[in-house]
C-alpha cells in the first residue's frame, strides 16, 4: 500500500456526499409512500481509508459494509466502531469463515447451501449464533455468486434444519441496467419473494431485512421495498484499488 496522505478536500466530499445520501434516501421513501426511516444507509468502506470512514461515523453512520475479511480484519483497530453496526457484503469462501464469524454482525453473503453450513459448523464451535441474509443472483448471472430465486425457498428450508445462523433477509445485486425502468423489474422480483417467502413463517427464518440498492440504483430499490441502501461511490468517491 502506498504511504496514506489525508486528502482535504476528499474529506469535505465525503461530508457532502455522506449529508446528501441521507436526506436523498429519506427523501426517495417519502415519495415512495414509506415512512423516512425506513430504509438504513449502509456505507460501503472497500479500499476506503479509516479517516474517511470516521468522518461518516462522526456524521451518522451506524451501518458498515466491508466486502474483504482480511481487509475488514486490518483495518478495523483504526475505525471508531463505537455503537457501529458491521456487515461482510463480499463473497465469502469456506475457508475464511472461521476468521470472520462473531467479528461481524451479519453475513450478507451467503451465496450457498454449504457456505451456510460452514457457517453454522463454526458458529457453533465459537458458541454463537451468526445472523445472516441470503443472497440472490437474481439476474442469473455467471459472474456472480448467490442463488437463483426459483431455488430460494429449498434452500432456506435447508438452512433453517442448521441450528447456529439465522437468516434474517435477501441481499442482491442486479444486473447492470440500461434504465431505471429495467432495473426496477429486478428489485420488484426481489420484493415479492421476501413478501412471499416472509407469508410462509419459516421455522428460524426471518424476512426482516432486504438489502437491495448501491450508489447507481438505489432509488429504484428503494421504490421497491429495500431496507438497507448500500453505498459505496456516491458517499467515497470513485475507488482505487490497491
Ligand atoms: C461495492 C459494493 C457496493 C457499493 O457499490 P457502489 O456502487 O460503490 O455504491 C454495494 N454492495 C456490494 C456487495 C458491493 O460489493
Amino acid at each position: 500500500m502506498e504511504k496514506f496522505i489525508l486528502d482535504e478536500g476528499r474529506m469535505k466530499s465525503v461530508e457532502e456526499n455522506y449529508k446528501r445520501i441521507s436526506e436523498e434516501i429519506k427523501e426517495t421513501a417519502v415519495k415512495y409512500g414509506r415512512n423516512e426511516n425506513s430504509v438504513r444507509l449502509m456505507c460501503v468502506t472497500k479500499t476506503v481509508e479509516p479517516p474517511y470512514i470516521n468522518k461518516a461515523i462522526e456524521l451518522g453512520a451506524d451501518l458498515i459494509g466491508e466486502n474483504r475479511v482480511q481487509e475488514y480484519l486490518g483495518k478495523r483497530d483504526e475505525l471508531n466502531l463505537n455503537g457501529v453496526e458491521k456487515h461482510l457484503i463480499g463473497h465469502l469462501q469456506t475457508n475464511k469463515v472461521r476468521q470472520i464469524a462473531g467479528e461481524v454482525d451479519m453475513i450478507e453473503s451467503v451465496s450457498s447451501v454449504k457456505l451456510a453450513r460452514e457457517i453454522s459448523r463454526v458458529s457453533s464451535l465459537k458458541n454463537i449464533q451468526s445472523k445472516c441474509l441470503v443472497e440472490i443472483n437474481i439476474g442469473k448471472e455467471e459472474s456472480k455468486s448467490g442463488i437463483f430465486i426459483e431455488e430460494l425457498e429449498e434452500t432456506l428450508y435447508e438452512i433453517s434444519e442448521m441450528p447456529s445462523i439465522k437468516v434474517m433477509g435477501l441481499m442482491a445485486i442486479p444486473p447492470v441496467c440500461g434504465s431505471e425502468t429495467e432495473v426496477r423489474v429486478y428489485f420488484e422480483q426481489l420484493h415479492q419473494s421476501f413478501i412471499d417467502i416472509k407469508a410462509k413463517n419459516i421455522d428460524n427464518i426471518s424476512m426482516e431485512f432486504l438489502s437491495m440498492g448501491m450508489s447507481g440504483d438505489y432509488k429504484a430499490a428503494v421504490a421497491e421495498g429495500s431496507n438497507i441502501a448500500r453505498i459505496g461511490s456516491a458517499i467515497f468517491g470513485a475507488r482505487k484499488y490497491f
